[in-house]
């Protein structure tokens, strides 16, 4: 049997309960362990509140942890994900955008159980809150969409997740909010000052030709090639991109534990190469 010269495995894109993942930043320490995982960065939405037990926990696993977030913009009225590495976690420039989120999300999830509570389904705060079990303090935690459709489901208004975004809150479906919006350009310009990377999240979900064409004229760093479960070739269109534009390579599984059962941590990854030419590149920032 040939062996490979480097077991080295790095997963760029996962949550916790500091937003909309069922697992804690140690149990998902604890994962990555297990599935034999070098290196990890948990990207949580719009915060980086899971740092605080992600780090020592990641000490303590012998795992390679690197800052990281999933940051929401709107670019030509659709919604786009946004991957931030290695950029210093206590910057203000990066803890000012996590707190306006905040402000966002909640404004926006008003708005969203006040449609739900006009349509009969009536829901608490604390309905969402709860949605998804967590230890973590309350404070820095994103909620959102997939909390919303958790708590309809516990409350048997829908059977399951799917029939909360298909007919309820999905994008334009009717008791969708968008909320305050945020551009795909002061975005990276955050990520860049916090003298990190800026990287498209799954492409491989965008359906708009002209929506990346525009994307892929930003001033990102980088672009997730690998992702989820999407098999064999579908990486290899965004590699060839990569190439052309020059830009790093990421991949990662998106792990959010019980919110997205198929996906487990570890599905999707980068090997030490792309990892080291990400962790190569961070200086050039300063
Ligand atoms: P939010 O940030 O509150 O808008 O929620 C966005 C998250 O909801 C995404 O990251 C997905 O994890 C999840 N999501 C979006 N659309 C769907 C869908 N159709 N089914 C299940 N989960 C979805
Ligand atoms: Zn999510
Ligand atoms: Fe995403
Ligand atoms: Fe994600």
């Amino acid at each position: 049997m040939a062996m490979t010269t480097n077991s080295f495995r790095a997963d760029l894109h996962c949550h916790t309960t500091a937003s909309d993942g069922s697992e804690s930043a140690e149990t998902v320490m604890q994962l990555a362990k297990q599935a034999g995982l070098s290196a990890l960065s948990i990207t949580d939405h719009d915060t980086v509140a899971a740092y605080e037990t992600a780090i020592p926990a990641a000490q303590q696993h012998g795992i390679l942890l690197l800052p990281g977030i999933e940051f929401s913009t709107i670019l030509q009225g659709t919604s786009v994900h946004i991957l931030g590495y290695g950029f210093r976690l206590d910057h203000p420039a990066i803890l000012s955008l996590c707190a306006k989120h905040a402000e966002r999300r909640k404004n926006r999830n008003l708005a969203m159980l006040e449609r739900l509570d006009r349509l009969g389904m009536s829901l608490n705060y604390e309905d969402l809150t709860n949605a998804i079990p967590v230890e973590l303090a309350s404070i820095g935690r994103s909620i959102g969409r997939p909390h919303i459709a958790f708590a309809l489901v516990k409350k048997g208004y829908v059977e399951t997740l799917q029939a909360a975004f298909e007919q309820y809150i999905g994008e334009g479906r009717p008791c969708f909010v968008q909320g305050d919006s945020f551009s795909v350009d002061e975005t990276i310009d955050v990520i860049h000052q916090a003298k990190g990377i800026a990287v498209i999240a799954h492409p491989h979900l965008i359906k708009k030709t002209e929506l990346l064409n525009e994307l892929l004229k930003k001033n990102f760093d980088g672009i997730e090639c690998f992702y989820g479960k999407f098999p064999g070739a579908a990486y290899e269109r965004w590699l060839k991109i990569a190439k052309y534009k020059n830009w790093l390579v990421t991949g990662g599984s998106d792990f959010h534990g019980k919110a997205k059962p198929n996906q487990q941590l570890g599905c999707s990854w980068i090997g030490q190469e792309p990892f080291q030419a990400i962790l190569d590149s961070l200086p050039k920032h300063s």
